[in-house]
């Protein structure tokens, strides 16, 4: 199986230990299921990794838009990792969840006063700061509430991570943060130096995601090490921190490439502290930002199948009652999964079809050509595997569609973290 979190019993598809069927049954369909241990130890993959090879006071940031409910600020913070907020809208989730928000770090290239204010409020540990404008505003709102906030600036260092262009990041041209390149960042630099309400910490940047290549990360670290070198020639400022971002890639099927996340972050640490030493600054602590993989293959979909149509002599498709409002990301970057009927799951795969949505777009595409069994009809269970990231965080309403909950499975168990939206919740903010 594609992780060790699935299993096939008696022909039924099993997720953390507990019946797929019967949790489809259960709670009905759509249904996002997630694994509470296998979160549990992707986290302490990282803290275990960076706890043995980097600097002390270094750590992973769960970048919480892969996925961001209450309850998994939670599991974050018992991990002791931070959390990546985008918006005050995940501030605010954080926050009610009782994160403790000294650790978190306000990440964006756009925000507005009232974000600033509303993060000022919030107790937000880091802001990375992504512009000028926000390097002033910053500064300005912090003053007026006597306020000394730590930051990061967000740098390109001008690294092709060989991914795909929508999660590449990390390019000159990109639109987050400033180019090393161009001499801009160091001017950057400068002008958070020179802010009495901005404590400058350390430097950021975030390459891309779905990263499999293991010199990525360190040709990252080589660029901003080099940038710390420089600002540190100019300023004869030391940087404290180095936050190399997220991006590691996940495996969704079989055949995909793989990266050994602990050995990665053994080789980075190592390849830090050693330039460092080379290039005569103080090994910065390090931050990596893990959003996909920590939750991805925590993750699955459960549909039920509502028609099977086949056009004879041209292709055949599978309907569910999902689709692209649940698991925007085939429509988005064809981003492939692999898919199983989970009542089913002994049968031979030997009927094709593409696995499509409900929704009014030809493009509510889950997944094309997959294989299912050839009796698979309406009433069947389809589960899509790994949807833990950048699923439930990008379901939309469209279609007036509710959104399906989050069902926690521990140790065979099961309970809910997040309801299945309502229709009354569908029409409440419509006052008009
Ligand atoms: C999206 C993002 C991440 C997480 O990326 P993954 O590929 O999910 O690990 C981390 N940092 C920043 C700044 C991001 O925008």
């Amino acid at each position: 199986m594609l992780y060790d979190n699935i299993e096939i019993k008696n022909g039924r598809l099993y997720f953390a230990g507990a019946d797929t069927v019967e949790l489809a049954e259960k709670y009905g369909t759509p249904l996002y299921l997630m694994d509470e241990n296998r979160i549990r130890e992707r986290c302490r993959e990282y803290k275990s990794a960076l706890d043995s090879f980097a600097l002390e006071g270094s750590c992973a940031i769960y970048a919480s838009k892969a996925c961001s409910f209450g309850g998994i600020y939670r599991i974050i913070a018992e991990e002791g990792l931070g959390a990546d907020v985008v918006s005050a809208g995940e501030i605010f989730t954080a926050k009610s969840a009782g994160f403790p928000m000294e650790k978190a770090y306000f990440q964006g290239n756009n925000k507005t006063d009232a974000d600033i204010r509303f993060a000022l409020d919030c107790g937000v540990g880091y802001f990375v700061c992504d512009n000028f404008e926000e390097l002033d505003a910053l500064d300005r709102i912090a003053g007026e509430r006597g306020a000394v906030q730590k930051i990061l600036l967000r740098v390109t260092p001008g690294i092709d991570p060989h991914t795909y262009d929508e999660v590449a990041t990390g390019k000159v041209d990109s639109k987050f943060g400033i180019a090393v390149e161009t001499g801009q960042a160091l001017e950057a630099v400068k002008s958070a130096l020179s802010k009495k309400n901005l404590s400058l910490e350390g430097i950021h940047c975030h390459v891309g995601s779905m990263v499999f290549d293991s010199d990525v990360f360190i040709r990252a670290a080589a660029v901003m090490l080099g940038f710390a070198a420089e600002i540190k020639k100019v300023f004869g400022f030391d940087i404290k921190i180095l936050d190399l971002g997220g991006g590691y890639g996940v495996k969704y099927y079989e055949g995909q490439g793989n990266i050994d996340i602990p050995a990665n972050i053994k080789q980075v640490a190592e390849y830090v502290a050693e330039k460092s030493a080379e290039l005569g600054i103080k090994t910065p602590s390090l931050r990596l930002e893990p959003g996909r993989s920590i939750v991805a293959d925590a993750g699955v979909t459960l549909y039920t199948v509502g028609s099977v149509k086949k056009i004879t002599g041209y292709k055949n498709y599978v309907s569910i009652d999902g689709g692209m409002t649940d698991n925007p990301r085939y429509a988005l970057y064809e981003s492939r999964y692999t898919v199983i009927t989970a009542n089913k799951a002994d049968a031979e795969p030997r009927l094709t079809a593409d696995l499509v949505g409900r929704c009014c777009e030809s493009g509510d595409i889950i997944q094309p050509a997959v294989g299912f069994p050839v009796d698979i009809g309406r009433g069947d269970i389809v589960a899509v595997l790994t949807t833990g990231a950048y699923n439930y965080s990008m379901a939309s309403n469209y279609n007036r569609i509710p959104r399906p909950p989050i069902v926690i499975v521990k140790d065979g168990e099961s309970r809910v973290a997040v309801k299945r939206e309502s229709l009354e919740n569908l029409i409440e903010n419509d006052v008009f």
